[in-house]
């Protein structure tokens, strides 16, 4: 199957649905799809956080003589954005802090 065909049988797909979503059958498989799609979700909220960027920050303390380190993550797989601090986060800013 060609990817063109495939885009015309998604959308001949998507019609028929649209058209059939009332029928008791597509119903009943829709609601299951819906409850597979919630638990998909709820596993892939469980992100390891693997695959990441990680941007270190410092204030030295010149200013105002309160020197602290921290690292900003941000997660490429799932998008979360995490903030942690040298002293308040030790474990998760050796981790990350390159
Ligand atoms: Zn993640």
């Amino acid at each position: 199957m060609t990817r063109s065909e495939f885009l015309t049988s998604k959308a001949k797909m998507e019609r028929l649905l649209e058209k059939m979503k009332n029928d008791p059958e597509v119903a009943k498989i829709l609601k299951k799809l819906k409850e597979k799609q919630d638990r998909l979700l709820e596993v892939l909220k469980q992100c390891p956080h693997e695959n990441y960027k990680s941007e270190n920050g410092s204030n030295t303390g010149n200013y105002d003589l309160y020197e602290s380190y921290w690292v900003n993550v941000e997660c490429l797989d799932c998008g979360k954005f995490m903030t942690f601090d040298s002293k308040e986060n030790p474990k998760e800013y050796r981790k990350y802090s390159k």
